[in-house]
Formats: structure tokens, C-alpha cells, sequence
């Protein structure tokens, strides 16, 4: 039997966290967990709800009550498939604004170890490594060059709502990688022991294959 390894993907937009971590999943039929849709799902319902987007108490009491599924591709809050809705400009901002409430990580955090603790996951984010699993079997810092990050987004079908241009997104990107850095709880970081894999100028199939190489290598020393 295969062992049921922890795989945390961290790094900023565009970095291609997603597509790694679905074709990892898919390669050792594991579970993929979007950790961002989460954030995503609670900012689109507090919107909806009218809330404040830095109403902390107001908004943690909302993702601790939520209805949130994240799996399999579609993303659900109470009911509502927010799937693509959640694809936006304004929510990519409205989620970045909410991921900085502390009451609000401490409640997904908690959501997101609950699902990964039996293993057999690969779970991206940006602080997967460092503060969800920071016992993970296998980290992985995901990043590429900003213009090459805007290009993948501007070229992400599942995007929608922006007309603002290649320069728009890019800069779009960096505000939000500036506010996931610097924030207090759970920032953007690199973990000491993540493998940092830049994947600027690299196809899709490499950066599976690399990365499928150091899972094997955990799966040898596990067994
Ligand atoms: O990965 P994605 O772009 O969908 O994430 C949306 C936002 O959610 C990020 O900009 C970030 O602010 C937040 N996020 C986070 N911690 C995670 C995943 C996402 O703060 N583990």
C-alpha cells in the first residue's frame, strides 16, 4: 500500500500552485484541497451578507458556521456554487483582505487540518508549509517571475471580469502578493525545508515530473 503523505504547495498568485497540485493528486489519487477557494468562498459570502471586510469577529463567525466544501473541483459555500464567482478581481482582493483576520485563519486553519490529518492529501496555499502542516511530509515553494505570474492569470480562463490588460493584472498580483507577505498571521513565507521550485520558463510536465520525483523519494523513506 501507498503511503498517505501530506504535500504542501505554497507560493504566490500564478505561481501555478494549482495545476501542480491537481496533477499530483490525480498521478497518486489523492486528495487536492484549494485552501485559497476557501478564503475565496468566506470573502464572496461576507460580501454577499454585507459585511465588512475587516470585521474580524463578524467574519470568523461566518467561516466557522459555514457550509464549505472545496473538493473535486467545485467549490460550494451554504449552499451556493460559487465555483466561478469566486474567479474575480474583486473577490481575488476581497480574499486577500479577509485572509489577514486573524480569528478568520484561525477557523480555516482549523477547517484545513481537520481535512488533511489522515494524509493522502496535497493541499496548496500560502502557509500550508509553514503553519497548517508544518510537519508535512513534502513542502514545496512554488514560484515564478512576476510577468510570467500575470500571463498565466491573464490567460486563466476560469478568470473572469478583468479587462484591465496584461500590465493591470501584473500589477493587480503584486499588491496582493505585497499584502500576503506582510501580513501578521500565516504571511507568505518560505519554509526552511520546502524544496523552492521556480518554474519561469518550465512546462507544466517538468515541474509535475520534478516534483513527482521527490514524492517518490518521501513514498521510498516512508515505506
Ligand atoms: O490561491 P488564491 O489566489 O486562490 O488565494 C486567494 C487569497 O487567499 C490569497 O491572496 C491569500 O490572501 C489568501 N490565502 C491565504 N492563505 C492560504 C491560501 C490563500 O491567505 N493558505
Amino acid at each position: 500500500m501507498k503511503p498517505s503523505l501530506i504535500i504542501a504547495i505554497d507560493g504566490p498568485s500564478g505561481a501555478g500552485k494549482g495545476t501542480l497540485a491537481r496533477a499530483l493528486a490525480a498521478r497518486l489519487d489523492y486528495r487536492h484541497v484549494d485552501t485559497g477557494a476557501m478564503y475565496r468562498a468566506v470573502a464572496w459570502r461576507a460580501l454577499q451578507g454585507g459585511l465588512s471586510l475587516d470585521d474580524d469577529a463578524a467574519v470568523r463567525r461566518l467561516a466557522e458556521v459555514a457550509h464549505l466544501f472545496v473538493e473535486g473541483g467545485r467549490v460550494t459555500i451554504d449552499g451556493h456554487d460559487v465555483t466561478s464567482a469566486i474567479r474575480t478581481p474583486e473577490i481575488d482582493r476581497a480574499a486577500a483582505a479577509v485572509a489577514r483576520l486573524g480569528g478568520v485563519r484561525e477557523v480555516l486553519v482549523g477547517r484545513q487540518r481537520r481535512l488533511g490529518a489522515a494524509g493522502g492529501v496535497v493541499m496548496e496555499g500560502r502557509d500550508i508549509g509553514t503553519v497548517v502542516f508544518p510537519d508535512a511530509d513534502l513542502k514545496i515553494y512554488l514560484d515564478a517571475q512576476p510577468h510570467e505570474r500575470a500571463r498565466r492569470r491573464a490567460d486563466d480562463p476560469a478568470h473572469t471580469g478583468g479587462r484591465i490588460g496584461l500590465a493591470g493584472v501584473q500589477s493587480d498580483l503584486e499588491a496582493r502578493d505585497q499584502t500576503d507577505a506582510t501580513r501578521v498571521v500565516g504571511p507568505l513565507a518560505v519554509a526552511p525545508d520546502a524544496a523552492y521550485i521556480d518554474t519561469t520558463g518550465l512546462s507544466v510536465e517538468a515541474t509535475v515530473d520534478w516534483v513527482m520525483q521527490l514524492v517518490e523519494q518521501k513514498i521510498k523513506e516512508a515505506v
